[in-house]
């Protein structure tokens, strides 16, 4: 296990707290700092359509932030459909998971991403019109990615063979849909697009995956080397599709909670902190290190630079938000969790222990 790094400068990290007004544990989102990470993204791809993964964080004002910069959003459910449909009625919508049910497959969308050949036969058994690309999971390797899209997803060469001759002129085969992997650079997303744009000269959705450092929040996706790279590998009449989630809106959300106790046991030193990971499961779920800015706000017992590992109010050892980390803390600091805008609150277990939920506030303009 690294180390997590003190994450944001003290400056921001007083900004995030002000902006709680006082509550703990709180969100707060940095909207004006997604604007603008969204308009340099969107600046980075051009000629390449970019879509939301709306299940790394569905939250509305987030979406309505991102709204302007997409060209679509990914959902992966009738709940997310219905979710966005309601705030972005005129967006088109990439409708893809696997196991979708016959009521999902009737679902208005611009693009319907086809997990295996016996859901293409139960959509053309619907009776609907439908654009689809086929979600193919190619036998290739992915080296250095965070979690591998292996199993269930897509089909491989067998699936594709199965689904080519029950195209018709109402179900039509727009291209295919890859997503791989995450956690890649731009040169691993680069080497595998070099592969899936050769073999399909057609509409291609390269998926998701960029990587996210949780080890240094100052990094970023190479955003620009990945959208130079496209155009160069981009055939003429050849549309592009890319479906970013966790590097979206990683990077605007913030999770702020107080030290109610700071404790020694058996010579390790732990700082207890209101809330826990059924509010922020992304370091366990990761097995990482939250990044995180101490404020000293408290004047309780505490340490003085040493190796803190901070937990939450679980009933269980794997409530950790990160281990070992050297710092000062004492009962009544804020902590200031950085990278917490996807994969966070909407992936966490709020009822379990029954604790108050957090509050949810919006840094704006
Ligand atoms: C989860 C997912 C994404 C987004 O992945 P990130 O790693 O958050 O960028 C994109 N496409 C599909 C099909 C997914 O399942």
């Amino acid at each position: 296990m690294t180390t997590a790094r003190i994450s944001t400068d003290q400056d921001t990290a007083d900004r995030i707290a002000r902006a709680s007004a006082g509550d703990a544990p709180a969100y707060v989102y940095d909207l004006p700092a997604l604007d603008a990470h969204a308009t340099a993204v969107r600046r980075a791809l051009p000629g390449i359509e970019l879509y939301y993964a709306v299940k790394a964080n569905p939250d509305p004002e987030l979406l309505r932030v991102l709204e302007p910069h997409v060209n679509g959003f990914e959902v992966s459910s009738g709940g997310e459909h219905a979710h966005v449909s309601a705030l972005s009625p005129d967006k088109p919508l990439a409708l893809g998971g696997p196991g979708k049910t016959d009521a999902e497959l009737l679902l208005p969308a611009h693009r319907l991403h086809v997990e295996s050949p016996n859901e293409l036969r139960r959509l053309l058994a619907t009776g609907r019109d439908a654009d689809v690309l086929l979600r193919v999971s190619p036998d290739l390797p992915v080296e250095g990615a965070a979690l591998t899209m292996s199993g269930p997803f897509g089909m491989d060469d067998d699936g594709v063979r199965a689904c080519l001759p029950l195209f018709d002129d109402r179900v039509r085969l727009r291209g295919r849909h890859y997503h791989l992997a995450s956690g890649l650079n731009a040169d691993q997303l680069l080497k595998l697009a070099e592969t899936l744009l050769s073999t399909d000269p057609g509409e291609v959705n390269l998926g998701g995956g960029m990587a996210v450092d949780y080890q240094d929040p100052a990094a970023r996706f190479d955003w620009p080397a990945y959208g130079t790279g496209l155009a160069r590998l981009r055939t003429p009449g050849q549309t592009i599709r890319v479906e970013p989630g966790r590097s979206l809106t990683a990077y605007c959300g913030y999770y702020v909670t107080k030290v109610v106790d700071v404790k020694r046991v058996r010579g390790e030193a732990y700082a207890i902190v209101l809330g826990g990971t059924h509010h922020l499961r992304t370091p366990v779920t990761k097995g990482h290190d939250q990044p995180f800015t101490v404020l000293p706000t408290g004047a309780g017992p505490g340490v003085t630079d040493e190796p803190v590992t901070v937990v939450g109010q679980l009933c269980t050892p794997k409530d950790v938000f990160a281990r070992a980390v050297t710092t000062s803390i004492r009962v009544g600091d804020t902590v200031v969790f950085a990278m917490s805008g996807a994969y966070a609150w909407n992936i966490s277990h709020h009822d379990f222990l029954m604790h108050p939920k957090p509050t949810f506030h919006y840094l704006s303009r």
